[in-house]
């Protein structure tokens, strides 16, 4: 059986979320779930985030997901909001019967808000673009868009507003004291709850932790701060992709590895196939640049080109290592940020990247861990 694996570690994922509770104290955390939990599956991270005080989805598919497994598990709903917001009146409809609050960011909504009709009020996030120039309302509007929702008959009267940083990740960005600087000016005097801060803001401006915090990638120990890892920034990789070696042999010095021929043996070489390739979601970028896996925590450099269900290692380094050995693609002794770097990405990329065929191991459910951080 092909051995490709991904191990999500539930109480890591916990422990990260006390992480950001240490980090944003009294603040209140809402966890980003959005693409499948980065690529660790949402229902399993949902479960692992219970402490959380509200989820953020990208589409109603999501959240519909999430009410199922409230449902079945007995669970009380919990706040969850549409990050992207509605497109569609037949949203509106959804919205309601499921109960979620969602972003506003575009006049187009406010016209489907205003033909809108029935029983439940709808919890609104006003999105001011402060300078990230995705989503949006332009800053400068924030008191005439309260004025705007106030008089809808269906919407509940205290929006929470937010924004969204482009370059929290960057030290000393210009541009990141600009968007909170912009965001309190628009919004002086008015009322509401107020949330700025993804992962990379709550680590390094905690003067805009605000009401709400709203980290994804920490949660699953993953860093989108250039050069340092989830483990460097303090929290713990969720995910651990692994597989085996299914062969091993000895390669004569100059004969070439793989497709296209693009890795020539300098001296005679012991190679190993591991089984996982791109058809797994490990990347095929990565060929080529010196990337590695670890072989009883020993780093081994891949040869050639990573193809779709295989990829070559130099053994030199592991003279034990056999058919059968396991290979660690990623984890975290080997963060998914350094296996990212070759493959010109980001971290976040890879997990969400993790393909069906791979299978998934859960460790560390609740019953495993100490009461301290099994509470309720
Ligand atoms: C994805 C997202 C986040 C979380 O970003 P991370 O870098 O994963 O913490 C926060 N807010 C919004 C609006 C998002 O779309």
């Amino acid at each position: 059986m092909r051995e490709a694996t991904a191990t999500i570690d539930l109480s890591a994922i916990r422990r990260n979320l006390e992480r950001v509770r240490a980090q944003a104290p009294g603040r209140r955390v809402l966890a980003v779930v959005k693409a499948d939990g980065y690529g660790h599956g949402l229902e399993r991270v949902a479960g692992a985030l219970r402490d959380a005080d509200a989820f953020g989805v990208a589409g109603i598919d999501d959240a519909l997901r999430l009410r199922e497994q409230e449902q079945q598990q007995g669970w009380a709903p919990k706040r969850i909001v549409l990050l992207s917001g509605f497109d569609e009146a037949a949203d509106l409809k959804l919205l309601r019967e499921l109960r979620l609050d969602s972003v506003i960011h575009d006049d187009s909504q406010l016209a489907l808000l205003a033909a809108d009709r029935g029983p439940r009020r709808h919890r609104l996030w006003l999105k001011l673009d402060t300078g990230m120039h995705r989503l949006g309302f332009a800053a400068d509007r924030a008191g005439e868009l309260l004025e705007r929702v106030r008089a809808l008959p269906t919407v509940d009267p205290q929006p929470v507003w937010m924004t969204h940083f482009a370059s929290a990740d960057v030290a000393d960005s210009a541009l990141t004291s600009a968007q909170v600087q912009r965001f309190q000016v628009a919004l002086d005097g008015l009322p509401g709850e107020r949330s700025l801060a993804n992962s990379a803001a709550l680590l390094s401006q905690p003067a805009a932790h605000a009401d709400w915090v709203r980290p994804g990638g920490l949660l699953y120990g993953l860093s989108s701060f250039d050069g340092r890892t989830g483990p460097d920034l303090g929290f713990e990789p969720a995910m651990t992709l692994s597989s085996r070696l299914i062969a091993v042999k000895t390669v004569a010095a100059g004969e070439r590895i793989g497709y296209g021929e693009s890795f020539t043996c300098p001296d005679s070489l012991r190679i190993g196939i591991a089984s996982i390739g791109y058809g797994d979601g490990y990347p095929r970028h990565a060929s080529g640049t010196g990337a590695c896996v670890l072989i009883d925590d020993t780093p081994c450099p891949l040869l050639g080109r990573v193809s779709m269900d295989l990829v070559c290692i130099d053994l030199s380094a592991v003279p034990a290592a056999q058919v059968g050995t396991a290979v660690l693609l990623w984890g975290p002794a080997l963060p998914a940020e350094t296996v990212a770097a070759c493959a010109s990405t980001i971290s976040y990329e890879l997990t969400c990247g993790i393909t069906r065929r791979v299978r998934v191991r859960e460790v560390g459910a609740l019953a495993e861990v100490s009461p301290r951080v099994a509470r309720a």
